[in-house]
């Protein structure tokens, strides 16, 4: 059974997927509708969901349309072609609770290389001109939740039928199996990684791409492009560009080496990602703030370094795994705990937990710059609108659950050890408060 499975119950999971597919895809489309159409202002769409109740939010409910479709998949088939294609250095995954390890190519960085300069290419020559998405933006979302929806059914059924590894299986109940998922590695063949692909190349890249949208897009509408835009979009693709350069170590993290490829980690890839995720930026198109330079020139350092920070703190622990502990932290040797545990297979292993660098002052001290660093991208946007903020909220919630999710996971994982490295280091977060 997937570890994620153990850690919410029944219950919850029957709400979450729930709230998911009750509440999510309306909640994309209310807010690219607020964005793009209705100034940014909660209440001016309050006002108009009181006014025509439920056959408002139908009416604004943009249809699928063919240039929907060919955009994304397009989009989808160019980022395939090149995960599939491109060259890039065999890396090896964690070892999976069933004691396989997956192998990985990683060609992340050319990848995001590629698809920035073919996009803004493609501008530039007046091939395609990247305002087209933008102004089909609602239909996009729209087939987004409906094609990511069909391809999760796609994804169960796989699990079922044609599992790639051991690494799979049910745990007998069909809607838990259906929203966390089956597969922990599902691929297509035996090279084309399926979690790479919605998490990394779609999910994360249509990031960047929608950033740079954003930005084509004001400059097409106002002939410049405000600081307030620039300071985000730099600091997105700083981010971004972070992730892709880091994305080997990605493959070892939660969400590939514990989470399992279902409807909640894919669809919120696909759908979630670019919609709520890029969401200051398309704020920022109809809305062109300037900071003036000095300020714009702080908020986009204080942005850098925490990107810097959130970097340094999974370099941190993925360099002290990779060397066996045989590394410099913070310029001393580092200190640890020998934990030993149990895999499903029944084998005895060891893992090393770092407790000194990042990892001494609190246990997942990495959330702290990752949500300092979307406060400052978001923070160009100025007071006047609560709903550029809601990522950093939404940001904040999330990582306070999985932050959570991991303790609990690594407390039943590494059992006494655990509680040692929860006495050697007792905050979860914020170092002397949570
Ligand atoms: P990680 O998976 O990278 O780290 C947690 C894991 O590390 C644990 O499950 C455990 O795994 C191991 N571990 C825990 N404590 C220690 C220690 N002291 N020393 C060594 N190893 C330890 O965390 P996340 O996946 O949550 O985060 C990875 C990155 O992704 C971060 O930068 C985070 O900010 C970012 N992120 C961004 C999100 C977003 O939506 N923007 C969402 C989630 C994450 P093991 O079983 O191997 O011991």
């Amino acid at each position: 059974m997937a570890e994620s499975k153990t850690v919410h119950s029944p219950l919850l999971t029957y709400f979450s997927m729930l709230s998911l597919l009750t509440l999510c895809p309306p909640f994309v489309i209310l807010l690219w509708y607020t964005m793009v159409h209705a100034d940014g202002s909660v209440s001016q769409t309050f006002d108009y969901l009181k006014q025509h109740g439920l056959q408002g939010l139908i009416d604004i409910w943009p249809r699928p349309t063919a240039t929907a479709w060919k955009v994304i998949a397009c989009y989808a088939a160019f980022e395939a072609a090149l995960q599939l294609l491109l060259p890039g250095k065999r890396v090896e995954g964690p070892i999976s609770p069933m004691g396989n390890r997956p192998v990985y190519k990683a060609n992340g960085v050319a990848a995001y290389v590629l698809t920035l300069v073919t996009y803004l290419g493609l501008w530039w020559f007046g091939i395609f001109n990247p305002t087209v998405v933008y102004d089909h933006l609602g239909e996009i979302f729209s087939a987004l939740i409906f094609g990511s929806f069909v391809f999760c059914i796609f994804l169960y059924i796989k699990g079922r039928v044609a599992p790639s590894s051991t690494d799979s299986g049910s745990c007998g109940n069909v809607i838990i199996d259906f929203y966390w998922g089956m597969e922990l590695y599902p691929r297509i063949g035996k090279h084309f990684d399926i979690k790479v692909f919605t998490n990394c190349r779609f999910g994360m890249m249509s990031w960047a791409v929608l950033a740079v949208t954003y930005c084509i897009k004001q400059y097409e509408v106002n002939g410049r492009v405000a600081d307030s835009m620039l300071v985000n979009t730099v600091l997105m693709l700083v981010y971004v560009s972070k992730f892709f350069w880091w994305e080997a170590g990605y493959w070892s993290t939660m969400d590939i080496a514990h989470d399992r490829a279902g409807f909640y980690i894919c669809w919120g890839c696909l759908v979630w990602v670019p919609s709520i995720y890029t969401s200051p930026g398309m704020y920022l198109v109809n809305h062109p703030v300037n900071l003036g330079t000095q300020l714009a020139l702080y908020i986009l350092v204080a942005g850098i370094l925490c990107i810097y920070i959130n970097y340094d703190c999974d370099r941190q622990r993925q360099e002290f795994r990779r060397t066996n502990g045989k590394c410099l932290v913070w310029g001393k040797a580092p200190t640890k705990i020998v934990a030993s545990y149990t895999t499903t297979s029944g084998e005895t292993k060891n893992s090393l937990l770092l407790t000194s660098g990042w990892w001494g002052l609190s246990r997942h001290f990495h959330y702290v710059p990752e949500i300092l660093s979307a406060f400052f991208w978001t923070v160009p946007a100025l007071f006047n609108h609560f709903l550029p903020f809601f990522y950093v909220i939404f940001l904040t919630i999330l990582l306070f659950d999985r932050a959570k999710r991991d303790d609990d996971r690594c407390r039943s994982k590494y059992g006494k050890y655990w509680k040692v490295y929860c006495e050697k280091v007792p905050y979860r977060i914020i170092p002397g408060i949570y």
